[in-house]
């Protein structure tokens, strides 16, 4: 579902440039969960981004469901983007003026899911979640770990082709990270999403299709 090709990424910050990604390769299959691990300042934000096709400046070619990203104007990245992936960050992100319902409800709209649709899959997913009662909750009245779920259910909403999560537990205590990340990987895999989570944890990491380390700019 998802192809990097030599992909290169560098910053320069005054005369100082340093090349993050080095030429990374990486191919992920249909309903595959990679984790992707790797030191603090490694470049694992930058890859995620990279595939996330929100930001410019990278090197190599990037394949997602068999189309070359490279090949797409904004408005088809933007498409792309909204339609086959979804997002799940460290931090929820999720809408403060909106309950959980309409948080998960919204990108399905975008999308062109009917409302009534649009929420029967939110509430799916909310209860799959363990918040079955938290419908009409705004992120405020949540705990992290509930925003967490909430943000996962949004991530999975449209069935994306590939998740992309940035360290989707890190915020949480260890209990309510294992029992996030396995509901999150469960729901990705019956759904068949594939999945790249970066994360710290190697013990997280284990319970994952495959593990790949970023390491001096390159995969490995
Ligand atoms: P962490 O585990 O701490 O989240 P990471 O592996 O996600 O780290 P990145 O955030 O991808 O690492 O950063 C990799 C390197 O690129 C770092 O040295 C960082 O300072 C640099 N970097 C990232 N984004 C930018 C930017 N917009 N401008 C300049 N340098 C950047
Ligand atoms: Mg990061």
């Amino acid at each position: 579902v998802a192809e990097l090709i030599d992909v290169t990424r560098s910053f320069t910050q005054g005369d100082i440039t340093i090349d993050v990604l080095r030429g990374v390769n990486l191919t992920i299959q249909p309903g595959e969960i990679v984790a992707l691990l790797g030191p603090s300042g490694s470049g694992k934000s930058t890859l995620l981004q990279a595939l996330g096709l929100l930001e410019g400046g990278f090197g190599g070619q990037i394949n997602i469901g068999g189309t070359n990203t490279a090949s797409l104007d904004s408005n088809g990245r933007t498409k792309l983007r909204k339609t086959r992936l979804g997002f799940v960050y460290q931090f929820h992100h999720l809408l403060p003026d909106f309950d959980a319902t309409e948080n998960v409800v919204l990108p399905q709209l975008i999308q062109g899911t009917s409302r009534d649709e649009a929420t029967a899959r939110a509430h799916g997913l909310l209860d799959a979640l363990g918040l079955g009662q938290r419908y009409e909750h705004r992120p405020s009245k949540l705990s992290g770990g509930e925003q967490q779920r909430v943000a996962v259910a949004r991530a999975l909403a449209n069935r994306p082709l590939l998740v992309l999560a940035d360290e989707p537990t890190g915020n949480l205590d260890e209990a309510t990270s294992e029992v996030v990340l396995a509901q999150f990987l469960e729901l990705v895999r019956e759904q068949g999403s594939a999945a790249l989570i970066a994360t710290h944890n190697e013990r997280l990491a284990e319970k994952m299709d495959r593990v790949v380390r970023l390491h001096e700019g390159i995969l490995s």
